[in-house]
Formats: C-alpha cells, sequence, structure tokens
C-alpha cells in the first residue's frame, strides 16, 4: 500500500464513473474527470471538464413547468487522443478493439495520471499504450498528454488522432437528464498553419467564450505527417508515422485554456493559441507542475501511523486542493460542494466550506480569503433578498452559483417515485451563519484586524443584521420561524400548509453565537454600520432566542418531540439501505416530516461546530439549565434517529461522538473514511465528490494546526482582538 499513489486494476463499467471522478486532474481553474482519453460520454464514461465559476443558465420544462437551472458548464473536451494501424478501426470503447489489461495509477504527490493498456485489434494485432496526464497546478491554464503507443506485433503506418470535442452537453447526472443541459455554443474549430489545433465556443446564456488550443507533437519522428480534420465544434490532428514492433512512438498533446473571464489577456482564442504554442513539452511542463504540487503538499499533508488511512487522508487533500488552490486566489469562485469532478448539484455552492474552513484556513488562508470575497461579492444581492422579504441584512442564498441569487431548484425529483416535488430547501437561512462563522475562523487564523475592519467584518455584521430581522419576540423570548435546519428531511409541519419548521435549534444558537461575537468585537460593528439600537437587540437575541427541549434533550425544532417515532426496524428489514428515507417515504405516499427521522446531525452540529465547552456557555447564557449529562443524552437521542442521508453526518458524528462516547465514535470515522474513495452502493460519488466531507475527514485527523486555529470558532474567546 503506497499512501501517494491510488491504483485501479482492470475495467468495471460499473465503477468507472466513481474511477473518473476519483482520478480528476484540476489546479482550482479547470479540472478534467479521469475520463479514457479515447471516450466519449456513453452511459459508461463521462469525460467531463469544468471551469471554476462557469456557469450558464438554461430553461426546461418538467411536470408541466418551465423551470430555470444554472448549471457548471461541461466546456469542451481536450482529452481525445487515439489511433489505429492505417486501414484499421480507431481505438475507443466499444468498438473491435478489445483491451487486454488496463491499469490506472493516480500519483497524488505529483498529480500524475498514468494508465496503461493493451489492446488487441480484431486482425490480432497487439498494441499498449501508456498514457500520463497532467492539469498543470503550476499554469492553470494548460493541461497535457504524454501517450506511448507501442505496436507488440506489428509493423506499419500508425495514426495518431488527437483532437479538440466541442459537441459535449451537461449529462452527467441521470436525475437532470430531463433538464436542458445545451450550454455551448460552437463557434469555431479549425486546425492552423503552425501546428495548432483551435477550438471556440461560449456558453448559451452567460456568453462567457471558452477557448482551447492544442499542439500535439510526436517528438522522436521528425518525418511524422500531420493532417488536419475539423468538424463543426470538433478539430483534430492526425499524425501518421511508421512504427516497427517493439518500438514506442511518444506523442504530446499540449492545451491550452482561456475564458473571456480570465484577466490580463486581449482574446481568449489568441490567449489560449499562444500559450499553446509558447508552452514547453510535456516534460518540463511535468517538472513545474510536480515543482508546485511539492510546495503545496509541504503545507497540506495529515499524517497518519496507518499507511491505507494515510492514502484516503492524501486523497481528500488532493482533490480538495484540486478545487480550492493558491489559483482561485485570482478567480471570483466559491466552493462547489462536489468539487470540480461532475455535475451533482450542477457545481452550486451550498453551506460545505463550513467543514472546509478548520483544515483549509490554517493552511491556506489567501484561498479561504478568497472563497469569503466570493460571498462578500454577492453582498449586494443578499440584500436585495433580504430586502424581498422585508428585512434588513443579508440572505445568502442555499445554493449559490454566479451572481448569488438563489439557485436552488424549486422543484427537485424523487427517482423512486418518478415525482417532481417542490424544493423547499432554500429555507435553510443557516447558510449565512456559515459564512460568518467562517469569517471569524479566518480571522482568528490570519489576526487580520484589516479583514475585521473591512469586509470580513461587514460579513458578520450583514448577516447578524438579517437573523436579528428574523427574530420575532413572543413572550420573554425570541422565535426564529419558518427556515429549515441542517437536516432537509424536515420541511415543515405534517399539519400545515406553509414549508417551514420553527425554532431550530442549531439555527437559534448559532444567532445567539454569533451576536455574541460581533458584541465582543467592535471592529465588526464599524464596518458593518450596526447603530446603538442594532447592537441592543443584538444584546437582547443573546440572552432571549428560543431553545426547545424535550425529554430532557435539545429539541431539534419546536414540535419535534410530539413527532411520531418511525419504525426503524421495518424500514431497515424492508429497504436495506435507508440513507434516503425521504424518498422512501414519499414514495410511499407518507412523508418524513411526521417523524423523529433526521437526514443528517442537526443538533449535534452544535457540538461540531461550537465544542461542548461553547455551547454550554451559550446555552446557560440563554438562561438554559444544561451540563454534561444532558449532552451525553442529546448525543445519544439523535444518534438512534438519523439515518445518514448526507456524508456529512458521518464526520460530524465521528468527531462528536469521539468526545462525548468515545467507545461509539470509530464506525463513523470507518464511514466518514471511506465515504467517498469506496463509495458504498447507491452512493453519488461518480457524480462529483463531497469536498465537506473530504476536509472534515482531513480535520478529524489534523490534530495541532486545527484545534490550534479554529476548529470551534467559539473557543480562546480570551484572544479576541
Ligand atoms: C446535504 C447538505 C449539503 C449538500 C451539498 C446535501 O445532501 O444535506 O447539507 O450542503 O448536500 O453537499
Amino acid at each position: 500500500m503506497d499512501p501517494w499513489v491510488l491504483a485501479y486494476d482492470g475495467f468495471d463499467p460499473a465503477a468507472e464513473g466513481l474511477r473518473e471522478a476519483l482520478t480528476t486532474l484540476g489546479n482550482g481553474y479547470v479540472a478534467t474527470r479521469g475520463a479514457a482519453a479515447e471516450a466519449e460520454a456513453d452511459g459508461v464514461h463521462y469525460p467531463g471538464t469544468y471551469l471554476a465559476g462557469c456557469y450558464d443558465r438554461l430553461e426546461s420544462h418538467v411536470a408541466g413547468r418551465t423551470v430555470t437551472n444554472e448549471d457548471i458548464v461541461n466546456v469542451p473536451n481536450w482529452l481525445p487522443l487515439t489511433f489505429r494501424p492505417v486501414g484499421g478501426e480507431w481505438f475507443a470503447p466499444g468498438g473491435d478493439v478489445r483491451i487486454l489489461s488496463c491499469r490506472r495509477r493516480l500519483d497524488l504527490r505529483r498529480g500524475v495520471l498514468t494508465r496503461l493498456v493493451r489492446v488487441r485489434d480484431g486482425d490480432g494485432r497487439t498494441t499498449a499504450v501508456e498514457e500520463r496526464r497532467l492539469v498543470s497546478m503550476d499554469d492553470p491554464h494548460l493541461a497535457a498528454l504524454s501517450v506511448t503507443v507501442t505496436p507488440e506485433d506489428w509493423d506499419g503506418l500508425l495514426e495518431i488522432r488527437a483532437a479538440l470535442d466541442g459537441r459535449v452537453v451537461n449529462a452527467g447526472v441521470a436525475r437532470y437528464r430531463e433538464l436542458n443541459g445545451r450550454h455551448l455554443v460552437p463557434l469555431a474549430a479549425h486546425s492552423s498553419a503552425d501546428g495548432i489545433v483551435e477550438l471556440l465556443a461560449r456558453t448559451a446564456t452567460s456568453r462567457v467564450e471558452i477557448a482551447l488550443a492544442a499542439r500535439t507533437t510526436a517528438p522522436g519522428h521528425p518525418g511524422a505527417r500531420r493532417a488536419a480534420l475539423t468538424r463543426r465544434a470538433w478539430a483534430a490532428d492526425v499524425l501518421t508515422l511508421h512504427a516497427h514492433a517493439g518500438e514506442a512512438v511518444r506523442v504530446e498533446k499540449i492545451v491550452a485554456v482561456h475564458t473571456s473571464r480570465d484577466r490580463a489577456i486581449g482574446a481568449p482564442a489568441e490567449a489560449a493559441r499562444a500559450a499553446a504554442l509558447r508552452a514547453p513539452g510535456f516534460e518540463e511542463l511535468l517538472e513545474r507542475h510536480a515543482g508546485a504540487w511539492e510546495r503545496l503538499w509541504a503545507r497540506a499533508r495529515v499524517e497518519s501511523g496507518d499507511a491505507e488511512v494515510r492514502q484516503t487522508l492524501n486523497l481528500y487533500a488532493f482533490h480538495l486542493l484540486q478545487t480550492a488552490s493558491p489559483h482561485v486566489a485570482d478567480l471570483d469562485v466559491g466552493l462547489p460542494a462536489r468539487g470540480l469532478h461532475g455535475e451533482a448539484y450542477r457545481g452550486h455552492v451550498f453551506w460545505d466550506e463550513l467543514f472546509v474552513f478548520p483544515y483549509l484556513a490554517p493552511r491556506f488562508p489567501g484561498v479561504a480569503e478568497a472563497l469569503l470575497k466570493y460571498r462578500w461579492r454577492r453582498l449586494p444581492a443578499a440584500r436585495r433578498a433580504a430586502a424581498r422579504e422585508g428585512r434588513a441584512g443579508a440572505m445568502f442564498p442555499w445554493q449559490s452559483g454566479s451572481d448569488g441569487r438563489e439557485e436552488t431548484p424549486d422543484l427537485h425529483h424523487n427517482p423512486r417515485s418518478g415525482r417532481w416535488l417542490p424544493d423547499n430547501s432554500h429555507l435553510q437561512r443557516h447558510v449565512g451563519l456559515a459564512v460568518a462563522v467562517n469569517a471569524w475562523r479566518h480571522h482568528r487564523v490570519t489576526r487580520d484586524a484589516a479583514f475585521l475592519a473591512g469586509f470580513g467584518g461587514e460579513l458578520m455584521a450583514e448577516v447578524a443584521r438579517l437573523f436579528a430581522a428574523l427574530a420575532v419576540r413572543e413572550g420573554d423570548r425570541y422565535a426564529i420561524r419558518g427556515v429549515m435546519g441542517p437536516d432537509e428531511y424536515h420541511d415543515g409541519y405534517p399539519d400545515r400548509a406553509e414549508p417551514g419548521i420553527d425554532n431550530n435549534a442549531y439555527t437559534n444558537v448559532m444567532t445567539a453565537w454569533l451576536m455574541r461575537r460581533v458584541l465582543e468585537t467592535p471592529a465588526v460593528a464599524d464596518a458593518g454600520g450596526l447603530t446603538a439600537a442594532d447592537l441592543d437587540r443584538f444584546a437582547e437575541l443573546a440572552h432571549g432566542l428560543r431553545v426547545d427541549f424535550h425529554d430532557g434533550v435539545i429539541s431539534q425544532f419546536e414540535g419535534y418531540g410530539e413527532l411520531l417515532e418511525l419504525d426503524w426496524d421495518r424500514y431497515r428489514r424492508g429497504y436495506g439501505d435507508i440513507r434516503r428515507l425521504d424518498r422512501i417515504l414519499e414514495a410511499e405516499g407518507d412523508t418524513p416530516n411526521r417523524y423523529k427521522a433526521s437526514k443528517q446531525a442537526d443538533v449535534l452540529m452544535l457540538f461540531h461546530v461550537l465544542g461542548e465547552e461553547e455551547l454550554t456557555r451559550l446555552l446557560t447564557g440563554l438562561g438554559y439549565a444544561w451540563d454534561p449529562a444532558a449532552a451525553a443524552r442529546t448525543v445519544d437521542y439523535y444518534l438512534a434517529r438519523t439515518c445518514h442521508g448526507s456524508t456529512l453526518s458521518a464526520v460530524v458524528h465521528a468527531g462528536v461522538l469521539a468526545r462525548v462516547r468515545p467507545g461509539a465514535s470509530e464506525p463513523f470515522l470507518v464511514e466518514a473514511l471511506n465515504s467517498d474513495v469506496r463509495d458504498v452502493q447507491g452512493g453519488t460519488t461518480a457524480e462529483g465528490v463531497h469536498l465537506g466531507a473530504m476536509a472534515g475527514v482531513l480535520s478529524l485527523f489534523g490534530g495541532s494546526a486545527e484545534r490550534r486555529a479554529n476548529a470551534h470558532p467559539g473557543a480562546g474567546a480570551g484572544a479576541e482582538p
């Protein structure tokens, strides 16, 4: 077991999607799934390439309605490279060329994907192919393939075809296939005299121009003949050369990508062409790329004594850094929950950065700051969203994309029942609290007074204003009504028409936390222009927010105690995997709103984010009796009523149980570790990795960096500015 290598032997169509996702290569600007270079999207392979922050909005017609969705765009595929003996068939999945053996190896230390295949064609010719692939961490606009083709038992003319393919659509997630995925409009495809193949496309409605340019050469074969092939939205170079049994032919394909959103360029097509012409050869690119990774790893490493665990930690840090790399500091992008690894959740940004900051912020504060800047640039949109509901402050969207409007779809599809259902998850106002917590964490790491006096303080103050406006006085307490907690199974009360639940404990206690932080930090009040009246109200909330209790435990929300107990055994027996209990119940004509059953940690999020000490301080400050026995009771209570339908749940349970019920933590730690790498049946990693869970796992092992910096944003109140 090499902790720096993820290896796959053989080819398994059922596992291909997962393997492609986990062998994605990226650099924060662009990422490409680890699909075979000779493959097209065919139900088994899915060669997706995504540019950070490149979204497009389209209308679709589903369930008799017109809906709009903004997607991260699957941009033209730069990978295509295949070969044939002249007169033979191009090597491609499903063709006559049989794969005899296949081995993939992802070198996590250097960010290089190697694939070795041996194939035999219909005429019995055997050929070995070795491909090395990189997406440069040194120059984010460059990617490259080095491919060695060795005829084992034949001589003759060999053709190698390297293409750029703009005919791709967004079709990576089966559930979304009824939605319009035609985001690309082809503009040009050609081959220029200087040996560069070029492709230009733009996104349909956001009108981002995307230019790719490829330079394909056979360095040891100056006599190779070159021919260009172009079609609409597809352009290729075909090299023809003499091959001999046992003699390797090596070709390099160096690709540059630019878009109209890049800085310091004129036109994207010209920039891509110039970059492809200027780029060094594969070996030099590789050296620079590996050097950039070496510098990242010097900061990124998380250790474990167990080689298998270490491999998983390396893999998770690798994928996190391929999405949130130092290159994002130059972009305007948030953290897509599923990475740049697939199309799940359409590349949207949720609250998952809450799970990422404890690992990321102390190690890569520049990246953390960039992710907060993404939020800050969308403060005006969040203010408008709050104002539309008649509230002050900033209401960040549950799902965020290009411009900060709410991107949560109106409808979601239950594949089990085939029905499209209203999606109320936008009521998860707590996403704003995650932004505020992360701003605070970033400050705790950097001690940057200017950040707090500037955009960091403004973020915290505006979120605090919103929650102060959401809270209504009822008797001697303040209530927050009509929201959703992190547990997405409860989006309303069974007997109430309006969606939303009241007094979600996580939302209310975190609001109290934020009010206290703002009150204790004058710089925040100054940055946000808070008035004395604002601060008076914040102080009342810090002591007056309502938290419900039942059976000696914190109630997840008001009324939770009166819900029915689910017959867990019956559902486990009947369905086996009940992680998507919501879909099961809906398909039965029922709803999770009737039951004490949660998708993921909700009350336990308080323990996760705040830690036991800070939670005690806040609850006591709110006037509630709280002791360690109540903490243990609460943890046990929800443990028995949660089905872990989100990968975030295992991370939270592993961490919280390790402190509150040490003996019970292990299975959750194992589940969290395995969540993506061994994506259990029914998992969705093939559609994109789970960055929140990956980073959460890193934090569980992270040790001193997290503890010192910010595992619990409340900890170390003595160290206030
Ligand atoms: C979880 C959310 C999470 C989202 C994106 C959902 O399944 O319930 O908490 O933010 O996935 O990762």
